[in-house]
């Protein structure tokens, strides 16, 4: 297809943003046209980011499993290996499967697709270096920037994607390294972290700020830096890496404390850049088109997601707000929402992250110092797994269950969780602020017995009230 008729909307990106805004456009009637350049669908979090990390992450969280836990349970084996070609195989057939699956849903949806590479000639043009070779103009009445977000790369530092790796090496690397530096605390480092500690590589994690993940909690940061200390991951806090010398065989890294001082070295096998990714727009033409960024590249949008040139859209990582790929999925949907002259909505505040480590973390609304920052009366509420008799019942009773509510309302402010499956629970926590309810609505409702969810029932009830079990 040549995408040369006019769509009622372009989509430039295929990732998370994109696709699902190119799908629900279809689906809403538009003419629609999805320009992607990797050669596969779903963006960085298909190929190189959710998906694969957390095949790898359960991967080398059941080896670990069997080498510390299958015995406390009764089974045992003679021997445990790491194959890690076959677990690089599982990743990889994850990923094409999915990819497969979004270029299927185009198909059922009839949204056009074009592999290549767009950018801007005018508001309503977009000329498309195509992957086959050729070149092909995709006209369209608005068009959804969805470029998505790159690896922010540090001064003096040259990822080569084998000794200096951006997490998209660490997904891929061939053999197992004996030292590995992770440079930032963020969720990345610890998730890449996480992985391959477990499959034996010490860990050191280099941050240049006072603590780990910082939009945590910071009860929950610490009892989640405790819990990863005990896998045996190294923080070195207030640190920063001054430079990063490859000539020999190790990597050699010098640092700093953060507020400057005496300098030390540190040994690697591999290094990890995590330190943050930034917004992709690279080629595009936004200068040519006259779109407004930021001073670190973002699209500067409105509520509707319209940038200052009219009919033209920006979603996802390439706009301000939580880099999250459910984010940028629910801010493709009420852009097209918007462009089919439906409301949409998305609320940043609503959004819920996690740290999909072992225990996981997930949390969602206000921490509590944020809550104490903004001067509102506060309770707190807490519900340790110690006490829940599922978490007993499989002996995995890692984390607790934090909520904070309104003093005079009982309302739900924030809540948050450290535990094995804390990814999936929190969502009851999502719902019940997405509706305003208070700690006392979630206590009153009966959860099913022996689940972990009743932690935050429990937790609940300790808002404003006792617990039953502790
Ligand atoms: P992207 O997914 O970056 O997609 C943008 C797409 O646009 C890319 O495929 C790119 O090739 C294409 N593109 C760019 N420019 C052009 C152009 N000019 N022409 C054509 N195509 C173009 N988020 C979570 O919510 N949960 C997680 O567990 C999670 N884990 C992650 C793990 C890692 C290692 C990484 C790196 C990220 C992770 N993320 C996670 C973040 C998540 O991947 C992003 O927030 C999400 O992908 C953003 O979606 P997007 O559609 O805005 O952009």
């Amino acid at each position: 297809a040549s995408g040369s008729d006019e769509n009622d909307v372009v989509v430039i990106g295929g990732g998370p943003g994109g696709y699902v805004a190119a799908i629900k456009a279809a689906q809403l009637g538009l003419k629609t046209t999805c320009i992607e350049k990797r050669g596969t669908l779903g963006g960085t979090c298909l190929n190189v980011g959710c998906i694969p990390s957390k095949a790898l992450l359960h991967s080398s969280h059941m080896y670990h499993e069997a080498l510390h836990s299958f015995a406390n349970h009764g089974v045992k084996f003679p021997s445990v290996e790491v194959d890690l070609p076959a677990m690089m195989a599982q990743k990889d057939k994850a990923v094409s499967n999915l990819t497969k699956g979004i270029e299927g849903l185009f198909k059922k949806n009839k949204v056009n697709y074009v592999k290549g590479y767009g950018k801007f000639i005018s508001p309503s043009e977009v000329s498309v270096d195509t992957l086959e070779g050729g070149n092909t103009v995709v006209k369209g009445k608005n068009i959804i920037v969805a470029t998505g977000s790159d690896v922010k790369s540090l001064p003096g530092i040259t990822i080569d994607e084998k000794r200096i790796v951006s997490s998209t090496g660490a997904l891929a690397l061939t053999e197992i390294p004996k030292k590995l530096v992770v440079i930032g605390a963020g969720y990345i480092g610890l998730e890449m972290g996480s992985v391959w500690g477990r499959l034996g590589s010490e860990v050191t994690v280099v941050e240049f700020a006072p603590d780990i993940v910082p939009t945590m909690d910071g009860e929950v940061r610490k009892q989640f830096q405790r819990s990863l200390e005990k896998q045996k991951m190294k923080f070195m806090l207030k640190t920063k890496v001054v430079s990063v010398d490859t000539s020999d065989d190790s990597v050699k890294l010098t640092l700093e404390p953060s507020a400057g001082g005496e300098q030390t070295t540190l040994e690697a096998d591999v290094v990890l850049v995590s330190a943050g990714r930034t917004p992709f727009t690279a080629g595009l033409g936004l200068d040519k088109i006259g779109v407004e960024t930021d001073k670190i590249g973002r699209i500067l949008v409105g509520e509707r997601f319209a940038t200052n040139v009219p009919g033209v859209f920006a979603i996802g990582d390439v706009i301000p707000g939580p880099m999250l790929a459910h984010k940028a999925e629910e801010d493709g949907v009420a852009c097209v929402e918007f462009i089919a002259g439906k409301e949409g909505h998305v609320d940043y505040d609503m959004v819920p992250g996690v740290v999909y480590t072992h225990p996981e973390v997930a949390s969602v609304g206000k921490t509590e110092e944020q809550v104490k920052t903004l001067g509102v009366a506060y309770r707190v509420g807490k519900f340790p797994f110690l006490a829940n008799s599922r978490a007993k019942a499989i002996d995995d009773a890692k984390g607790v269950v934090k909520i904070v509510s309104e003093e005079e309302t009982d309302k739900i402010l924030g809540v948050h969780i450290m535990a094995p499956n804390a990814g999936e629970l929190i969502h009851e926590a999502v719902l019940a602020l997405q509706y305003g309810a208070s700690s006392e609505d979630i206590a009153r409702t009966c959860h099913a017995h022996p689940t972990m969810s009743e932690a935050l029932k429990e937790a609940a009830m300790a808002t404003y009230d006792k617990p039953i079990h502790i």
